[in-house]
């Protein structure tokens, strides 16, 4: 069994905008001293978009515009995330 002697430690962080898709989920591994993170980013984009996106990467045209968005933290999450990262520092 892959987690049976120790415990995943889960963060979740909302985006400012509310919105679910910007939601940012950190996974804290104290046996390996690692921290994950996974963030969906959706974007609602009308099919003729889709198409100019496919063609661009087809063409291998790169423009992070079409890859890129924004997750905007909350001032109150700030001293959950620090400890949460805290815990990649040695001897912690
Ligand atoms: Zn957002």
């Amino acid at each position: 069994m892959l987690l049976d002697s120790y415990k995943l430690e889960t963060e979740y962080f909302e985006c400012q905008c509310m919105s679910v898709n910007h939601t940012v989920r950190f996974v804290y591994d104290p046996k390996h001293l690692e921290l994950y993170m996974d963030v969906f980013l959706e974007r609602n984009y009308p099919w003729w978009k889709r198409i100019v996106i496919a063609l661009r990467y087809i063409f291998n045209y790169n423009d992070s515009r079409d890859i890129w968005a924004d997750v905007i933290f909350k001032p109150e999450d700030a001293d959950r995330m620090i400890n949460l990262f805290s815990k990649l520092k040695p001897n912690n």
